[in-house]
């Protein structure tokens, strides 16, 4: 190859029908996360914020985060000047949020759900909202404003009380005012300037300054992650998580009606958060100058962008499967379980039905995932790493719990108690049985 072609910003590329079961599975793979290491690294920095609440987080912002803070939080109600924004970016965030609010409130469950099993035996569940809730907003220098809606949003519709927005303070110790004014419009009480271990540690034990919450969300580097798995263990904390996170990923399946340049584009806005993203082309029997068109494009684009450094080896890790058919296509995004996939594809709308294992799907070629990670309405925080075959992206539901409750009538009870009371007998719990039993005696005379 000439020095031309040594600069080509290239994929590998696998060919389905050829490859082993072996190197199937491997290319279903991610790249194996050490959280155990980083588990017991993180554990002292924990520790501290428990064990001396505010002085340590303070001490812990200045050392990571090289600020010195008098507070580490700010409260209800934000000066003004904290969430003057431009007033372009405030119509974009405010029709972002509508549309996340709308999607998001249709999910809530308000009703109730009843069913009479048997006569006069009426079982119901019926949903509460998680009363406090802290939400991780990653990054010191990064504006995410966006990260703060798609948790702050279906808190504040699901109906949490006390909403405690986490984020690392900017260099002059400020919050940028992006995530301050979604701070406000999501009716956030506390928001703490803090990063890192030491602001989950702060939300899942309570500081003098920082309320303790019960569940803790958002996404964040390993020092977060890592911190939010140990406290869910610590049952003094008493706080769930969201998910298990990891580095961020997608897959698009392309047949030969795809724009190849849409595909490139949606492969690339992938690639450049960062080295460990994991991008995927599944390629449905795409002739080899259509194929040859999609990575003229990947490597085109690729060097237009001003993250190129990052997408260059984000790319080479990158992968191409070529499948022969739709079906065999979405086989094997099931088995890989995206938190992100793409269809494009003739009849991607009717693709959808053979989706069992995805975070989000993103249908035809006018739905990038952008929409998605921004304002459509759906949820970007999502189950990487495989976890999408079992976890659900955040939602409303996510903080809300259900309660489930019953209501047996003397009827009721004299068919039911019966039953009761022989698998009462047979487990050998007299109690349980004697339960019922003392009612069915005074039912019956
Ligand atoms: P971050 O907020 O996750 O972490 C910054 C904090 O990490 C600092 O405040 C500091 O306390 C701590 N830290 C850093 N180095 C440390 C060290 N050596 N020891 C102890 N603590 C240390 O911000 P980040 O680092 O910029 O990472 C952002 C992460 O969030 C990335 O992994 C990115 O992929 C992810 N992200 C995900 C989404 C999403 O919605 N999926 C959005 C944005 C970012």
């Amino acid at each position: 190859p000439n020095g031309a072609d040594n600069d080509f910003i290239r994929m590998r590329t696998f060919d389905l029908s050829v490859i082993s079961k072996v190197e199937r599975s491997q290319l279903l793979r991610r790249p194996v996360l050490k959280s155990d290491e980083m588990i017991s690294k993180v554990k002292p920095i924990v520790d501290e914020v428990r064990d001396r609440g505010d002085t340590a987080l303070l001490e812990f912002t200045a050392k990571f985060d090289k600020v010195n803070l008098s507070s580490p939080v700010l409260h209800t109600p934000f000066p003004d000047e904290t969430t003057q924004i431009e007033e372009n970016v405030r119509q974009a965030i405010d029709k972002a949020y509508a549309n996340i609010r709308k999607f998001h409130e249709a999910q809530a469950e308000n009703s109730t759900l009843k069913v009479e099993t048997m006569p006069g035996v009426v079982c119901s569940r019926f949903a509460r909202p998680i009363a406090r809730v802290g939400l991780y907003v990653p990054g010191g220098t990064a504006i995410l404003p966006s990260t703060a809606l798609m948790l702050g949003v279906p808190a504040q519709v699901a109906g949490c009380q006390e909403i405690v927005i986490a984020t690392p303070p900017k260099s002059d110790g400020s919050v940028s005012a992006e995530v301050m004014y979604v701070a406000k419009l999501v009716g956030a009480s506390t928001v703490l300037k803090a990063g890192g271990g030491q602001a989950v540690a702060a939300m899942a034990y309570g500081t003098q300054t920082v309320p303790k919450v019960d569940k803790i969300f958002g996404p964040g580097n390993q020092w977060v992650t890592a911190a939010k798995m140990l406290v869910q263990n610590d049952t003094d904390a008493l706080v769930s998580i969201d998910m298990p996170a990891g580095p961020s990923e997608v897959l698009v399946i392309a047949d030969s009606t795809s724009n190849p340049d849409f595909v490139a584009a949606d492969l690339l806005s992938q690639a450049e958060h960062g080295i460990d993203s994991q991008v995927v082309l599944v390629a449905v029997n795409l002739t080899s100058s259509e194929l040859d068109a999609v990575e003229k494009a990947v490597d085109l684009q690729a060097k237009a962008l001003s993250r190129v450094d990052i997408v260059r080896q984000s790319v080479a890790k990158s992968i191409i499967v070529k499948t022969s058919s739709v079906e065999e296509a979405v086989k094997f995004s099931n088995d890989y379980a995206p938190e992100h996939l793409i269809l494009h594809l003739k009849e991607a709308s009717q693709a959808v039905s053979l989706v069992q294992n995805a975070g989000s799907v993103f249908v035809g070629p006018y739905s990038p995932e952008s929409c998605g990670d921004y304002a459509s309405g759906t949820n970007h925080t999502l189950p990487t790493n495989g976890y999408a075959r079992q976890f659900s992206g955040v939602n409303t539901l996510s903080f809300q719990k259900h309660i489930t409750s019953q209501e047996v009538s003397a009827d009721g009870l004299k068919v039911l108690g019966p039953i009761v009371a022989t698998l009462a007998d047979c487990e050998g719990l007299d109690a349980h049985a004697n339960a019922v039993r003392i009612r069915l005696r005074q039912i019956l005379n």
